[in-house]
């Protein structure tokens, strides 16, 4: 009998969780005003917000953290993390920064001007956020059928070539970079191919574009193509993602994610003149160019945590874990963004709360939902983060409407999953009874989804 599969690391350490009550959870959302962010973590008993920031470190990094040099200038904890990053992504210039909207404002603020026009296969929300704030445009050029959330596709994050080739001929002159973001968030963590990453590259620096690469997940993107795309089985990770990166300019890192860190991120590129620019915003907003924000102890957990989370069985274990959870949703017929992604699981809310108007956000509304039925935090990835257009002022509703739960790495254990499965079948079995949702009260302008306050439509 073949064995079965089971994670490539034991645990060392635990930390307790705290269950609630329904009438406790209904109080407490309450006075979160309808939004999960304003929660307070000990009122969450199973927290898929974001696998940001939120995994578990090993025993290497815990021990690289006793070594941190926390000199301000030239701190050995730099060196370290800068040989890292060289060796696996093969960029010269390397800017730490605490995380990777810091990265993306640092970079952003040499390179973006009002009136730019910034294609991408779906900007992050920050990474738009630090667009639409200068003034500039972020236009979306992912595939159509990234939208199709029942059509199963190996690489469902890709660029839509004959988009972008037409924003790029459009604005001529006028675009100063182009944003390929592996894997693609928004979407559901689905990744890009290494033949779409090379063929979106050669069509930008056609037109003399160059590419930012958007890399929170490239370790999981590159365990995809690996799996995935003909010619690259038996290439190792590490070879992999060099090679994704070998086409970029650049690339913006959230640490977050696939370094394996609580905080952290970095820019690096190979291009000297970014670099220069790039320099002069890292001193006043993150600090000077070897900390750039950071703690010597956390240059040294990332440049540990880059190293580990570019070998196969660590991805292995984390991306197997996603797809457990997503055949626990098959067996209850839950539709959600197939195939399963890197990350996360984003349910279709549209087609789960199908007596919910958009106009009272249903995936806000299931997330509410979820929380009450179990305490399992999720977030709503929809047509509230989608915010309203700049110029109309009109919520978005042309994007997908989705409720992203995020598994953190190394966090949880399958019969976490088990419990979110069973509580996300307990609201979809009482779906066709849910019809009504939820209005804003109060919003911020950008990035609202943060801070919004909701209240439930009775
Ligand atoms: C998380 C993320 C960012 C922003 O990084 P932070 O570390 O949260 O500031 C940017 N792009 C993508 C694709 C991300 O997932």
């Amino acid at each position: 009998m073949e064995l079965p599969f089971a994670e490539s690391w034991k645990i060392k350490m635990v930390e307790p969780l705290r269950k609630s009550t329904r009438a406790e959870r209904e109080q407490w959302l309450k006075e979160a005003h309808y939004n999960v962010f304003q929660l307070k973590a000990e009122q969450v008993y199973i927290d898929l917000l974001t696998d940001s920031g939120t995994g578990a470190m090993s025993d290497r990094q815990w021990a690289e953290m006793m070594l941190g040099d926390e000199s301000y200038a030239g701190a050995s904890s730099f060196y370290k993390f800068q040989e890292v990053v060289r060796r696996i992504t093969g960029f010269e210039y390397v800017i730490p920064t605490h995380q990777g909207r810091a990265a993306e404002n640092v970079l952003f603020s040499f390179l973006v001007k009002p009136g730019h026009v910034i294609p991408g296969n779906v900007h992050f929300d920050t990474t738009k956020g630090h667009i639409e704030s200068r003034k500039a445009h972020a236009i979306d050029v992912t595939i159509d059928e990234a939208k199709d959330t029942q059509l199963e596709l190996p690489f469902k994050g890709n660029v839509g070539l004959a988009k972008l080739e037409k924003v790029l001929a459009d604005n001529k002159g006028n675009v100063p970079f182009m944003v390929l973001t592996v894997t693609n968030n928004t979407v559901g963590g689905q990744p890009v191919s290494m033949q779409n990453i090379r063929e979106t590259v050669e069509l930008c620096h056609r037109y003399n574009v160059p590419v930012v690469m958007d890399s929170a997940r490239f370790a999981e993107n590159a365990y995809f193509i690996k799996t995935r795309e003909k010619g690259y089985e038996d290439k190792t990770i590490k070879e992999i993602a060099r090679e994704m990166f070998s086409y970029a300019d650049a690339m913006t890192m959230s640490a977050k994610k696939d370094a394996l860190v609580n905080m952290g991120g970095f820019i690096a590129t190979r291009r000297a003149d970014w670099f220069e620019g790039a320099k002069s915003f890292c001193i006043p907003f993150e600090g000077y160019l070897t900390y750039g924000g950071l703690n010597g102890r956390d240059l040294n957990a990332m440049a540990v945590g880059l190293d580990e989370n570019t070998e196969f069985d660590m991805l292995e274990t984390r991306i197997k874990q996603v797809a457990y959870l997503a055949q626990r949703l098959d067996e209850f017929g839950i539709p959600y963004q197939r195939p399963a992604g890197g990350h996360a699981i984003f349910v279709d809310a549209s087609r789960v709360l199908t007596n919910v108007p958009k106009e009272e956000f249903p995936a806000q509304t299931l997330t509410c939902e979820l929380y009450l039925e179990a305490g399992v935090r999720a977030c709503e990835i929809g047509y509230i983060l989608a915010d309203r257009d700049p110029v109309t002022r009109e919520n978005r509703f042309g994007g997908l409407d989705l409720l992203r739960m995020a598994i953190p790495r190394r966090v949880y254990t399958n019969n976490h999953m088990d419990v979110i499965a069973v509580a996300l079948k307990n609201v979809f079995d009482r779906r066709e009874s849910i019809t009504h949702g939820v209005r804003i009260v109060w919003e911020a302008e950008l990035m609202r989804h943060f801070t919004v306050k909701l209240d439930r439509i009775k």
